[in-house]
């Protein structure tokens, strides 16, 4: 447009420039002329004239011509602009102080689909933006536009905005005043721009959420400076500071000394060694003051030079992963309730004490102690006054025998190593200290408690020179130390420990005993006062090979240590039921129970199936047990109890008034029976205070309308004691000794047995 313009302006000079020249050299011969023919005697003058006319023209000619050059010249820098104009990214129009258009590039028309008819010099802003609107490339409110625009203008500022249009372009229009009023205004397509500087915000906070999302903790710092660049989420919690704070700054600048140090001197570490990651494990103090584990692996970023930009560090706190580990480690070594070394511990460090001793030819000793008491104060005052007597008494043991090693081994039972020294006076002073510790009160919840210690010591070598030995022999001195005397000390000896290889032997040989048909029910009849059988106690028999007759009580304690007690009363169970069920006369048959059978599998479960398969009917079932049921899992075996109670069989308590608390036994589950021990009755003749005994207990059983039955009568003065007491039912020699259920046929109504005495010391 502006080229054609200036096209026919140069052409226009041309002409001018001819037709002065030809005008110039035609007045100058005209001149002429007109001198020759009526002057021509003056012809100097003509001369004269021609020749200012011809300078004139030659002046006219010049001047057409230099203007001539002049146009051109514009013509050429005004082509060259449009040149430039048109090859112009932006489009661009210019307009002038009266808001009327002078210059625009074919881009700007172009750029907005502008019609060519539409568009034209001396065209207003508004008649611009109309010619958009109808072009549909301008969406805005064009008054509006035109008054933001001109109030910008008029103020010299210029006037910026980014339109994006309905075909998804986005123009970025600067409108900038120029001087002398008018404006020129600049229009560029940044659609593509605009998109890449979304997608790279777009790329941008992906990464960004993705970062900070991390569950690790992740800092970038800045190489050479080493100062952080970027902290994430997970990292700002670690470190207990907002990352503001932290982005910008060096270590030195953030953490205290000693942790900015060590962070700083693993980083150059990691410069200097040029690795590719760089993973170490330490201890730090984060700017919170808190104490942290950590391990961090380092990771240099190269630059486009080679050189390391950045450093990505990955932080996992460890604390409480180390923390768990210790516990763990802790918590197999020590014992919870005492903080005392356990079994575990124990074994790992007499293996050691072995180990050095063998190798230095010392001797030391093994100390394997009890608690007396514990378990009756435990079961009176329940678990918690038992806890807190036994953290007491760890304390006081530990405190005793500083330099030796004190484990927890059972509930109340301790090994302790002692140093090595001269044996055995290093133990047994030893043993007296830890005696003394025990030798006043504990006061728990303004209650004294007092326990004591029973003790029994093997020395190491003469004792035993592995782990096993030594344990066992302690134990055989501790074992004999309590039956002879509570609160004693006793030294292993060698008869000891036949006495225990013995107890081994006989232990193994129960193993087999009831498929070897070595057992074997002998029934003890029971009998109202006035010598009415009423039911038979089923007593356990063992016919060894080589020993003979094992009484109960040597074998059910062994038969309980080695879980044989299991099997075996199941055995017991069935078989008493069973016989039972086969006799003539509903009498009752009664059932010892080992406590060992309340802790292990389900002995209602048991009964209840025995009582089907037999067909017992459960009203003639008693079960006898005795106090070492309650004791330890207290809730378990009332539980056990109940259940059992509740299939219809009869609960008695066997053994009354020889264990601690009977009585307070006797409150916490409702028996069917109390047994009164046989040593009481054995002691009636004798003991004035046996008798005041069994006179309570009748009395007791009355009051709670409870039947009592006096265990061991042996003689007619016994009988009638009981009688003259009120005592109901009685067991013993004087009825009858526990016998093969054959003896007593008769009793249980077989018709083909001989005639039996109800009453009878049949022995
Ligand atoms: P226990 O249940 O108190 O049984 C009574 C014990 O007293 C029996 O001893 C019996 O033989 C004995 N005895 C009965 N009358 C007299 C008497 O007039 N004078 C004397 N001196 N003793 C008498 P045994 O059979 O040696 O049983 C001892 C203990 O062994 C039993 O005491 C019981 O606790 C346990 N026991 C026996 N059989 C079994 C059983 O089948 N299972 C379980 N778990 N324990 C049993
Ligand atoms: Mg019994
Ligand atoms: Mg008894």
């Amino acid at each position: 447009m502006r080229q054609t313009q200036n096209n026919v302006e140069s052409y226009r000079d041309w002409r001018m420039v001819v037709l002065a020249g030809v005008l110039g050299f035609a007045v100058t011969l005209a001149v002429m002329e007109i001198i020759d023919a009526y002057l021509l005697s003056l012809t100097s003058l003509s001369i004269a004239l021609a020749a200012v006319t011809g300078s004139l023209s030659g002046i006219c000619l010049v001047g057409s011509f230099s203007a001539w050059r002049v146009r051109q010249k514009l013509s050429e820098q005004n082509m060259r602009l449009d040149g430039a104009l048109n090859n112009m990214i932006q489009g661009l129009c210019m307009f002038d102080a009266q808001n009327r258009l002078l210059v625009w590039n074919e881009r700007y028309r172009a750029m907005y689909n502008i019609d060519p008819l539409r568009i034209w010099r001396g065209c207003t802003i508004r008649d611009l933006l109309d010619a958009r609107i109808a072009a549909g490339t301008f969406p805005l409110d064009p008054a509006r536009y035109d008054g933001e625009l001109r109030t910008a203008l008029k103020q010299g500022k210029s006037f910026r905005l980014n339109i994006e249009l309905r075909d998804g372009r986005i123009i970025d229009a600067v409108n900038q005043p120029i001087e002398g009023g008018g404006w020129v205004a600049t229009h560029e397509d940044i659609t593509e721009r605009k998109r890449a500087e979304h997608e790279l915000i777009r790329t941008r906070t992906f990464l960004d959420t993705i970062i900070n999302n991390v569950p690790s903790n992740i800092v970038v710092k800045e190489l050479p400076s080493l100062r952080y660049l970027l902290v994430n989420q997970a990292g700002e919690k670690h470190f207990g500071l907002p990352r503001e704070k932290m982005i910008g700054k060096t270590a030195a600048e953030i953490f205290p000394k000693g942790t900015a140090d060590l962070i700083h001197q693993r980083d150059l570490e990691l410069l200097k060694s040029c690795r590719e990651t760089f993973t170490d494990e330490h201890a730090i103090v984060t700017p919170d003051g808190t104490n942290r584990i950590v391990s961090t692996t380092r990771h240099p970023v190269m630059g486009d030079d080679g050189k390391p930009q950045y450093m990505i560090s990955v932080i996992d706190d460890l604390t409480q992963r180390k923390r768990d580990e210790a516990y763990i480690a802790h918590m197999a070594h020590y014992d919870t309730l005492t903080e005392l070394p356990n079994r575990t511990a124990f074994n790992e460090c007499v293996a050691a004490t072995l180990e050095l001793a063998a190798a230095a030819g010392e001797s030391f000793g093994l100390l394997s102690i009890d608690l007396d008491r514990f378990k009756t104060v435990n079961d009176v005052f329940g678990p918690s006054v038992g806890d807190r007597l036994l953290r007491e008494v760890a304390g006081r043991l530990e405190q005793a025998c500083q330099g030796a090693f004190i484990a927890r081994v059972g509930s109340d039972e301790f090994h302790v190593i002692t140093p090595t020294g001269p044996q055995p006076a290093t133990a047994e002073t030893l043993a007296a200290k830890m005696l003394a510790a025990l030798d006043t009160d504990i006061d728990i919840d303004g209650l004294p408690q007092r326990v004591g210690l029973t003790v029994g010591v093997a020395i190491f070598p003469q004792d035993g020179v592995d782990a096993v030995t030594l344990v066992a022999n302690a134990d055989a001195a501790l074992f004999r130390a309590k039956s002879e005397m509570r609160g004693s000390i006793r030294f292993f000896e060698l008869a000891m420990d036949q006495q225990l290889r013995a107890k081994r032997v006989l232990q193994q040989d129960l193993r087999t005993a009831i498929v070897r048909d070595e057992i074997e029910l002998h029934y003890q009849p029971q009998a109202h006062i006035d010598g009415e059988i009423t039911g038979f106690e089923a007593l356990v028999r063992w016919h060894h090979p080589r020993q003979g007759m094992v009484s109960p009580g040597t074998f059910i304690p062994l038969a309980e240590e080695s879980g044989i007690i299991i099997e075996l009363g199941e055995w017991i169970l069935r078989t008493a039921c069973r016989e039972a069920a086969s006799w003539p006369w509903p009498l009752y048959i009664a059932i010892n129970l080992s406590p060992v059978q309340f802790q292990h599998g389900d002995l209602p479960k048991l009964v209840h199936q025995v009582l089907l398969e037999t067909g017992l009917s459960p009203a003639r079932l008693e079960l006898e047990i005795t106090e070492g049921v309650l004791i330890g899992d207290f809730n378990r075996a009332v539980s056990v109890l109940r259940r059992l109670k509740a299939l219809g069989v009869r609960i008695a308590m066997d053994d009354f008034g020889t264990g601690y608390s009977s009585l307070s036994y006797l409150q916490s589950f409702p028996f069917d029976k109390i047994k009164i021990d046989q040593s009481f009755i054995a002691n009636l003749g004798r003991s004035q205070q046996a008798a005041t005994i069994v006179r309570a207990v009748i009395a007791l059983g009355r009051g709670l309308a409870l039947p009592v039955v006096a265990e061991g009568v042996e003689t007619e003065e016994q009988l009638k004691f009981l009688a003259s007491e009120s005592c109901n039912e009685i067991q013993g020699y004087f009825v009858g000794r526990p016998k093969p259920i054959a003896d007593y046929a008769a009793l249980v109504g077989r018709r083909d047995a001989p005639k039996q005495k109800a009453l009878a010391a049949t022995g």
